[in-house]
């Protein structure tokens, strides 16, 4: 260990398994889970309408427990960044524009809820 946590992106490293996780993802034709329409899973992956994968418990908070509304189940706490990034009840089918606008939520919040989790995050 004592790589640095911060160039460690558990969605790249694992990405065989990530692209198999995503492609589950669309085979369930959810409708979006953020704003509730339909999703047409035949758009060029740039366009704001197509499917986007989107995580419940944000891989950066992988110790979150969190509802996944759309497969109705619990998703988290995660032993580690990379078990949220892979599992299958961590992921959501999403908007690529509500995906964004979601993000951009979280990015205001930010300094909020750090304050709000206390946790190390590295041992
Ligand atoms: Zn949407």
């Amino acid at each position: 260990m004592g790589a640095s946590m911060a160039a460690y992106n558990p969605r790249v490293r694992n990405g065989n398994a990530r692209r198999k996780l995503i492609a589950w993802l669309k085979a369930q034709s959810f409708p979006c889970a953020l704003c509730g329409k339909p999703i047409n899973y035949g758009l060029p992956a740039k366009h704001p309408d197509s499917f986007e994968c989107d995580e419940v418990v944000p891989v950066s908070r992988y110790w979150l427990r969190l509802y996944n509304a759309q497969q109705q189940c619990w998703a988290g706490p995660y032993a580690t960044a990379e078990q949220a990034a892979l599992a299958r009840g961590n992921v959501q089918a999403s908007h690529r524009k509500c995906n964004l606008e979601k993000s951009n939520k979280i990015i205001s919040n930010e300094n909020q809820s750090e304050k709000v989790i206390f946790r190390s995050r590295q041992w």
